[in-house]
């Protein structure tokens, strides 16, 4: 097949490296002037749409998405695909999905879990939005570039389902890293912590597969000086997501409101930035009650 790829950052490079690796024909965009290995770099997004059966954008935000949309549409043949694995607001999500609609286009939200780990090792998970004919044209790539793609539903279920995921995701994390912080703080030893609530009602992701306290559990950012992984800025990214999505529809979000705000904290005026998320357990170990 022919791809335009647009966006070679941290995720978007390496996710483009196995398509070629697959043996497509990849035509790769940044504006940083960055390139995946086995791609062939053109000089704008709408040099790489132009006559390929599918676009891929992997994007830093909405707004950015939109822009790159506007020039990209436009230069894609009838019935080709777009699809954006970027996590953006569900808004810029629906608004691209009508535009491509009115030109006779497919396209696909497929925000992706995984990280950068999962980017390089073709293990993203996909969660998809769009019709039935867009995901079926986006499925195949889906498979190289990850081992799983759920079909949520219409244009922008991709982006819902990932960020309902990802306020699980801090909420969970801050809840683990406080009961760490009590524990000690009550003298339990974090390993004998580790092996009740991981094998009890207090079992999670965050505890069981991505322990914030180190040298506990399987080998995590804990154990890399909390190093990412997955940073806390975006982190914040995907929380105030949640949030801007949650005052769209009115719906009460107490916990995930909590969550964005201590993550803003930690990554603004505390030492948080490039940190890993799970950095929040040395955080709460520092600080005392009130
Ligand atoms: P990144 O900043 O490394 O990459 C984004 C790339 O887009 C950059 O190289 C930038 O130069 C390029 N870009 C910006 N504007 C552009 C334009 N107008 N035209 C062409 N290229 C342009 O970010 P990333 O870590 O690769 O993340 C990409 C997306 O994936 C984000 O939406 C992020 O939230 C999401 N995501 C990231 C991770 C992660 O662990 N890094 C995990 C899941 C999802």
């Amino acid at each position: 097949m022919k791809i335009g790829f647009i966006g070679l950052g941290n995720m978007g490079a390496p996710m483009a490296a196995n398509l070629a690796a697959a043996g497509h024909d990849v035509a790769g965009f940044d504006v940083a002037g960055t390139t995946a290995a086995g791609t062939t770099q053109v000089t704008s997004a709408a040099e790489a749409a132009r006559g390929a059966d599918i676009v891929i954008t992997m994007l830093p935000n909405g707004a950015i998405l939109r822009s790159v949309a506007a020039d990209v549409l436009s230069a894609m043949t009838k019935g080709a695909t777009l699809i954006d694995c970027s996590t953006v607001d569900v808004d810029s999500a629906r608004a691209v999905a009508a535009d491509a609609d009115a030109l006779g286009l497919l396209f696909v939200d497929a925000p992706v879990s995984g990280g950068i780990g999962g980017a390089a090792a073709g293990t993203l998970t996909f969660m998809a939005g769009g019709s039935d004919q867009a995901f079926q044209a986006a499925e195949p790539l889906f498979e190289i570039m990850g081992q799983k793609a759920v079909h949520c539903g219409d244009a922008g279920a991709g982006q819902a389902a990932k960020i309902c995921n990802n306020m699980i995701l801090g909420v969970t994390m801050i809840a683990t890293c406080e009961a760490f912080a009590l524990a000690d703080k009550l003298g339990l030893d974090r390993q004998k912590m580790f092996d009740v609530v991981s094998t009890s009602s207090g079992y999670s992701w965050t505890m069981n597969a991505y322990c914030p306290a180190p040298g506990v559990g399987p080998q995590s950012p804990s154990d890399n000086d909390y190093k990412p992984g997955f940073a806390s800025e975006l982190m914040v990214k995907d929380l105030g997501l949640s949030q801007q999505a949650a005052d769209a529809v009115d719906a009460d979000t107490p916990m995930g409101a909590a969550a964005l705000a201590l993550y803003k904290t930690f990554v603004e005026d505390e030492d948080g930035l490039g940190k890993d998320f799970s950095a929040m357990l040395p955080r709460f170990e520092k600080r005392s009650r009130g």
